[in-house]
């Protein structure tokens, strides 16, 4: 029985790791930012994005399913598959809109409890922004990765346009720093509360990010 809540901002490298304790320790793997992707997709393609009051509704009839595989993510919205647009520049630019619709989180919050407690055997590592402090704060591992701007720009840019270069760095400030700066106005991921890890991923690499998770393992 093991949960691993893992919450960071964007360009943390929370994903990678995450799933790559997944994989290693053989468990399932929630990644929450997906729902919060694909909430804002439906959202966006019902005119509704602008709309708060409609949106609680419209995540808590939302037909999406989201596998738990760390090796094949697959997210499908009303049986459309929409692994690849969640991922796109637009989507990062809109799903803030969604995220910060606290009654919204609510609902998604209360799904994510439901996979989480759904799988605590073998168990399941689950990764966003507020893992560790709402969705499962009784999880046995409750890290905070985080990283410095510069480097998780960086990390963005090569992931979203293959390079580093001024241009893409200038184009990956939105996704990074603005979201990050809306989304913390309803969750904590930019310090650790009390009984959360720090770890600080800037100069580590994925294999010692992973390493560092794993030390907080209680021993079975
Ligand atoms: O992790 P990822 O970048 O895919 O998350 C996408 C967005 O979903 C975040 O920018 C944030 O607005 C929202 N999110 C959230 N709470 C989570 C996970 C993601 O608000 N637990």
């Amino acid at each position: 029985m093991t949960v691993i809540a893992i919450d960071g901002p964007s360009g943390s490298g929370k994903s990678t790791v995450a799933k790559a304790i997944a994989t290693q320790l053989g468990l399932a793997y929630l990644d929450t930012g997906a729902m919060y992707r694909a909430a804002a997709v439906r959202a966006d393609h019902a005119g509704l994005l602008g709309v708060p009051a409609a949106l609680p509704k419209l995540v808590e009839e939302m037909p999406l399913e989201i596998s738990l595989d760390p090796a094949n993510q697959v997210v499908r919205l009303a049986g459309q598959d929409v692994t690849e647009l969640i991922r796109t520049t637009a989507v990062s630019g809109i799903v803030s809109q969604l995220s910060t619709v606290v009654p919204a989180r609510q609902v998604l919050v209360a799904r994510q409890r439901a996979v989480v407690e759904a799988h605590r055997e073998p168990g399941i590592v689950v990764e966003g922004r507020d893992i560790t402090t709402v969705v499962a704060p009784d999880a046995d591992v409750r890290v905070l990765i985080t990283a410095s701007e510069p480097v998780r720009l960086r990390r963005r840019a090569l992931d979203q346009h293959g390079q580093a270069g001024a241009a893409a760095l200038a184009a990956t400030e939105d996704e990074v720093v603005r979201r990050d700066r809306d989304d913390a106005t309803v969750a904590r991921f930019l310090d650790a509360p009390p009984g959360v890890t720090l770890i600080d991923s800037s100069d580590l690499t994925v294999e010692q990010t992973v390493a560092a998770v794993l030390e907080l393992l209680p021993a079975r």
